[in-house]
């Protein structure tokens, strides 16, 4: 990302694309959230004077998504149980096998 891109998205004139495509669009084109919604420019070609169709609106999830930002998937360890020995319980009967 530039630093004439980061300044034209704090510009007047992005706010005001912003706001008109939030306005027409309503909600995210990827999952119909409508939620924390965020342009996403599908391509920067025409940066500065973009066109209807280089713009999507999505949800912020979408968003990150969309430029690879997922939340860390946490995972469950699944710690390993130990594995009891069953031992068999020795009667006496079996005591009085192994004696001599
Ligand atoms: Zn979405
Ligand atoms: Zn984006």
């Amino acid at each position: 990302m530039t630093n004439e891109y980061k300044e034209y998205l704090k510009s007047k004139e992005w706010s005001e694309i912003r706001l008109e495509i939030i306005k027409t669009r309503k909600k995210c084109e990827r999952c119909g959230s409508k939620k924390r919604l965020q342009v996403h420019h599908i391509t920067y070609k025409n940066i500065f004077n973009e066109e209807p169709n280089d713009l999507e609106l999505l949800c912020s999830g979408c968003h990150k998504a969309e430029h690879g930002i997922k939340k860390p998937v946490k995972k469950k360890r699944v710690k390993p149980k130990k594995k009891r020995k069953k031992t068999k319980k020795e009667t006496w009967q079996s005591i009085l096998k192994k004696m001599p």
